[in-house]
């Protein structure tokens, strides 16, 4: 069985839709299920939608509407969909955002759970199309909502997946789906929990609904779809002459997703870890091409500085907090005390760095600072310091490369680094510097680690 992941530019016109619809053809053999994100900025288009709503701004709504309707009916036109069944999910779902923007309207906020069953509408209209395109022009198929079978926590936004409960969900709503011969497409993203409300799992979520589909299903590859090659050695946007990467590990690619190279969503490779999975990332419009694999272990070799680092990932707009407190000074539990506040917050850290007297951390989720910042205040003097970007360098070879931040530091002689981190993961180290200073920094890096004789069994050279 293969799981199909395509995201919102692979199913983002008309074009792309049959392309996909190719593709999946192409695998009819192995049993695909495939899971889609939401057509190409429409989940942005639905935060907006949200925040005008809840600003009671209704000509901006109307707006906003309207663009959701006319993309989605041009598609529809041009698939050949009208009178298909799919006229019919559109006029409904339109109503039912309507509904949703009236009620935050008159609420006057946005309210959690409404805002995450508003933004599930994308991949909930996506998911219906792909399916009847599929089904009338291509091979028998059949949406199948995710709803029914991701069980998630109730955290809005960044819902948890009950794992076993979904599983069985999945065995029950999708295999027979499969043994009928039908291709059952689910949407990405987006889960329910206990009481029957809708959740999404995180922007970029329909990645880990694939995997975790993968997982519940015992699959034997989860292929992800997307608009570049395959995993690169940088974030192409920054670096033009970013190259594929052919294979990684399960460790790497997590570090990277993780750290924030934006093409897989950070718990993407958890599932595909627990069962061994291998997970491809493939680009949409060059099918035939081999893509990235990841695998739970990767060739390795290398000469020079060349091959030690696999990619460098980064994450923008962060905040620094350092707390400072010479009670700290040999006091057991301190550290215990700052996380459990940031803990009570539900606020992320992504890197800590410790002295005798203070502790900085990174976190991205500024939402309850002040009152982060409040109860620190209690104990200890708090600095907070934004515009800040976190730089990570990934590689398996790092580990047994001796004296990597030397290597890293002297080629950023002049750059300010705030904080440093190695050894949480043998495989990456990680910093921080001044936002400014990213493009800059990335590119100075890459040139240096990627420019020597590259390995053609891990590079596409
Ligand atoms: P999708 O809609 O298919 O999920 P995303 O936009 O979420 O696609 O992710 C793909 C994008 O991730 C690429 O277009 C690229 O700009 C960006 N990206 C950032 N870092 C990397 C990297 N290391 N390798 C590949 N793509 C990256
Ligand atoms: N449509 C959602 C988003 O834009 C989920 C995804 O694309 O994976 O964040
Ligand atoms: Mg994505």
């Amino acid at each position: 069985m293969v799981i199909m992941k395509f995201g919102g530019t692979s199913v983002g016109s008309v074009e792309a839709i049959k392309r996909v619809a190719t593709i999946i053809e192409s695998r009819k053999d192995k049993h695909p299920i495939v899971v889609v994100s939401a057509v190409g900025k429409v989940t942005d288009k639905l935060v907006d939608l949200a925040r005008y709503a809840a600003k009671k701004q209704p000509a901006k709504v109307d707006e906003i509407l309207d663009g959701i309707r006319i993309l989605h009916q041009e598609m529809m036109e041009n698939l050949g969909l009208t009178e298909k069944g799919f006229d019919k999910v559109l006029t409904r779902t339109l109503e039912t955002l309507q509904e949703i923007c009236a009620t935050l309207n008159r609420t006057g906020e946005i309210v959690k759970h409404l805002y995450d069953d508003l933004l599930s509408y994308g991949e909930y209209l996506s998911s219906n199309m792909l399916a009847c395109y599929l089904d009338h022009y291509v091979m028998k198929a059949v949406m199948a909502d995710a709803r029914d079978i991701l069980v998630t926590d109730s955290q809005f936004s960044k819902a948890q997946p009950m794992f076993d409960e979904s599983a069985a969900n999945a065995q029950k709503r999708l295999l027979p789906l499969v043994k009928e011969g039908k291709v059952p497409v689910v949407q990405g993203f987006v889960g329910r929990d206990t009481f029957g409300r809708t959740t999404t799992l995180g922007r970029g979520g329909s990645d880990y609904s694939a995997t975790l589909i993968g997982a519940m299903l015992h699959a034997d590859v989860v292929e992800i779809w997307s608009d570049v090659d395959g995993v690169l050695t940088a974030d192409p946007s920054l670096v033009l002459e970013a190259k594929r990467i052919k294979r990684m590990t399960f460790q790497e690619a997590a570090e990277l997703a993780y750290f924030g190279a934006k093409v897989l969503h950070p718990a993407t490779l958890l599932p595909a870890v627990k069962r061994n999975i291998p997970v491809y990332v493939l680009n949409s419009m060059r099918p035939g091409d081999d893509g990235t694999l990841i695998t739970s272990t990767s060739p390795n070799r290398g000469n020079g500085d060349s091959c030690i680092v696999k990619s460098i990932a980064y994450k923008e707009n962060l905040t620094v907090v350092t707390v400072t407190s010479t009670r700290m000074l040999m006091a057991h539990g301190f550290l215990a005390s700052i996380f459990e506040i940031f803990n009570k917050y539900q606020t992320a850290i992504d890197l800590v760095s410790t002295s005798e007297v203070s502790v900085s951390m990174t976190i991205d989720n500024t939402e309850k600072l002040h009152d982060i910042k409040r109860e620190l205040g209690h104990f200890s003097q708090v600095d907070v310091a934004t515009g800040r970007a976190i730089v990570c360098l990934v590689g398996e070879r790092m580990k047994i490369t001796a004296g990597m931040p030397g290597k890293i530091f002297k080629l950023l002689d002049n750059t300010n680094i705030y904080l440093i981190s190695q050894g949480a993961s043998d495989i990456n180290i990680s910093f921080v510097i001044d936002e400014s200073d990213l493009p800059l920094v990335i590119k100075t890096l890459h040139a240096h680690f990627f420019s020597g004789n590259l390995d053609p069994e891990v590079f596409a050279v």
